[in-house]
């Protein structure tokens, strides 16, 4: 249960003075629905209006703070004309310009005779000085609440700033001290405020240098954060441990079949990291790996090979995919290497229902069933094994921690291993599984040509249909990405069938389409038609960014390429290129590119290499954008900012490290802090691993 000292904060933000349903709303679109969301959404920018002068003195185009007497209101003759009200004090005269003004209004707020201090950007128009639209209008007795440095925040449309700050303010009120959660020493030596005066400090920064990530009170704040996220991960990681495993040694009968029916030898990479997985599993705890293998280095018979050790003992073994397209491409890969073997291999997806349902789960509950392949559908609370051993979940960024570990409860002891093709970079692997045992593969397995990248622009469309033409006339096979449409997947929709229109009418029946809203029957037929050959030219979206695995497709079109994820146009490339014949990729683009878009798509054209390609993304664009995007899975940073708390989060990880192994109940007065911190940062799954949470 959260504490009740985070209550307050974590009600809606309708609860504060001034904030109706209107602004809320406003406000959730930018922030999020309940007051600490508030708290969270960091000034960008300050706007110093400590700068007074008088009209003659003050310069032009800066943010001046001006004390002038309203000496007449002069309406525009016609409505497109400003309406004007000339001011003055004893150095000159100035004017201040309203658009679209409303008379009655602007009576109101500066009547004629009256003194009032105005705030806002000086301008020198035609020898005049003059002030469109002050920021500010008051009273001279309130010349101080005007007369400072305001933090500017990100806006989005229809919120006034004005309405923003007052919510942010009324939040700050409603925050207490909360008791201290980091090491005293550590904060001594780091200069951090408490957390409370932290974020008012942030709140309020007095000149630029204060908006810095790395300010003190902005580094304690994303400490904060990285050490929530560090804790959460370890207080799993403990507990996962803490759960007896068995030990499975196999006798390597089963393995001994298979490898007779694989058509090729196990790499170096390969035998190594089987190597460090066949030692976790023989171990008397429970294995949890992440297994990182750039797309076609084979993790795919890695896998294979550690469920087949724990068949071998005696056990069953899953294995989970994100998508039903490739947990129907494991299931006939696994399906063909282990007939030999005499092994029962058995796919339970959501499309299984009633009766044939009904007897898969029979099979996994007696123990029929060695092997299962699945998707999300293995999470079901009816799906229950007799003795599962090894699950491996495929492509892990589609899952989340949490998922990770219900799998995991299917069994007694069961090893786990992670599997992902999103080449992610070492600082950011930390964040998102924290401390797992890491094995990589560094090595593709021979026989691949390298595939040779084009970058074009759009209206070279003519080219690639010729392009095409003469390749499907020498028997290519080609996959055709349709852009990617942000907004509106109805919108994707209508791009991929007009183009899948388009390219029947050039070359006729041998065009399949797969997108993500046909019905998975219908999209993994496309994808059969085009894996047997039937269809050459296979139009989707980016339904095939993840495991499909057609050889003898050698050429790809990505329309839009610079409205993708570097990662994804990795992925997407991955699937050309994986056999003997040389493969071709088309990156178009549309028209003008920026700068930063060129660079990008520079980088896959010159590089194959999926951790150099997220290393050089997270360089151009940063943690953050990295982290946000859709496909991601990286858990989401509200303060802290990897590209420049790198540092911050190797503490905070032999931080949590130190905490866990002195306090691992968090039961200490700094381990009850620590609680009220994994709450403050809602990680109260993890909590929930604490034997008295
Ligand atoms: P991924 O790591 O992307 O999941 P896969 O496991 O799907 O890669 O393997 C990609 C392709 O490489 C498959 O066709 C697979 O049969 C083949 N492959 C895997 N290991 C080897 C190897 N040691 N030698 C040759 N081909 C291999
Ligand atoms: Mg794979």
């Amino acid at each position: 249960m959260r504490p009740q000292i985070l209550f307050p904060i974590f009600a809606a933000i309708t609860t504060l003075p001034g904030i109706g349903p209107r602004n809320a709303k406003l406000i959730e679109r930018l922030a999020g629905a309940r007051v600490v969301d508030l708290l969270w959404l960091l000034p960008r920018d300050i706007v110093d209006r400590r700068y007074m002068a008088t009209v003659a003195a003050a310069e032009a185009d800066r943010i001046v703070t001006l004390k002038v007497t309203v000496d007449a209101h002069m309406p525009p003759p016609s409505k497109r004309r400003p309406y004007r009200i000339k001011c003055s004090d004893d150095s000159g005269d100035l004017t201040l310009v309203f658009f679209h003004a409303r008379s009655d209004y602007l009576h109101r707020t500066l009547p004629e005779g009256s003194v009032k201090i105005v705030s806002g950007r000086m301008e020198h128009y035609q020898g005049g000085a003059q002030m469109t639209h002050p920021d500010y209008i008051v009273d001279p007795e309130d010349a101080e609440s005007v007369c400072r440095v305001e933090p500017v925040y990100p806006l989005t449309a229809g919120i006034s700033p004005k309405i923003l700050h007052r919510a942010i303010e009324a939040a700050l009120a409603l925050t207490v001290a909360l008791p201290e959660w980091l090491d005293p020493a550590h904060q001594r030596q780091q200069n951090w405020p408490n957390w409370r005066d932290a974020l008012l400090t942030a709140h309020a920064p007095d000149e630029a240098a204060a908006l810095s990530p790395l300010s003190e009170a902005r580094a304690r704040l994303a400490y904060d954060e990285l050490l929530a996220n560090q804790l959460a991960l370890g207080l799993m990681r403990e507990n996962q441990r803490a759960q007896a495993g068995r030990e499975n040694r196999g006798d390597g009968r089963l393995r001994q079949k298979v490898l007779q029916s694989l058509p090729f030898e196990l790499t170096a990479s390969q035998t190594k990291v089987l190597g460090e997985i066949d030692a976790d599993t023989a171990s008397s705890g429970r294995m949890l790996r992440l297994l990182q293998g750039d797309v076609g280095s084979g993790k795919t018979v890695v896998a294979l090979f550690m469920m087949l050790n724990a068949i071998e003992c005696g056990g069953q073994a899953a294995i989970m995919a994100p998508t039903e397209i490739l947990a129907r491409q494991h299931f006939a890969t696994i399906s063909n290497l282990t007939e030999k073997a005499g092994l029962r291999v058995v796919i339970l997806t959501g499309r299984d229902r009633g009766a044939a349902r009904a007897a898969k789960l029979e099979a996994l509950a007696t123990g029929d069933a060695d092997i299962i392949v699945g998707t999300h559908a293995l999470f079901q609370d009816d799906v229950n094994f007799k003795k599962l051993r090894a699950a491996v979940i495929d492509e892990q960024h589609r899952f989340g921690v949490h998922q990770r570990i219900m799998l995991g409860q299917k069994g007694d002891g069961v090893d786990i291993l992670v599997m992902t093709a999103t080449p992610i970079p070492r600082s950011l692997t930390l964040t998102a599984f924290g401390d797992l045992d890491v094995s990589r593969l560094t090595e593709k397995p021979p026989g691949r040509t390298p595939v040779i990248t084009r970058i074009m622009p759009m209206d070279r469309h003519g080219d690639v249909i010729d392009a095409i033409r003469r390749a499907l006339s020498k028997d290519a096979r080609v996959y055709w990405v349709c852009p990617l449409v942000e907004e509106s997947e109805t919108l994707d929709l209508a791009a991929a069938e007009e183009r899948y229109s388009e390219l029947k009418a050039h070359f006729g029946d041998t065009v399949a389409l797969a997108h993500g809203q046909m019905k998975s029957v219908e999209k993994d037929d496309a994808v059969a038609r085009f894996a047997q050959g039937d269809a050459r030219i296979l139009v989707a979206t980016t339904v095939i960014e993840v495991g499909v695995d057609v050889p003898e497709a050698t050429i790809m079109v990505i329309e839009h390429a610079e409205r993708f994820g570097l990662a994804q146009l990795h992925q997407l490339r991955g699937r050309i290129g994986r056999g003997e014949r040389a493969s071709t990729c088309l990156l178009l683009y549309g028209s003008p590119l920026t700068e930063t878009a060129r660079a990008r798509l520079k980088i896959i054209r010159d590089t194959e290499d999926g951790f150099r390609i997220a290393e050089e993304d997270l360089k151009i664009r940063g943690a953050g954008e990295m982290l946000g995007t859709r496909q991601s899975g990286m858990p989401q940073f509200r303060v802290a900012d990897i590209e420049f708390h790198g540092d911050l989060l190797a503490t905070a990880r032999n931080d949590a490290k130190l905490i866990l192994g002195q306090d691992p109940e968090l039961q200490t007065e700094r381990g009850k802090g620590l609680r009220v911190l994994l709450y403050l940062f809602e990680r109260d799954a993890a909590v929930l691993n604490l034997r008295s949470g």
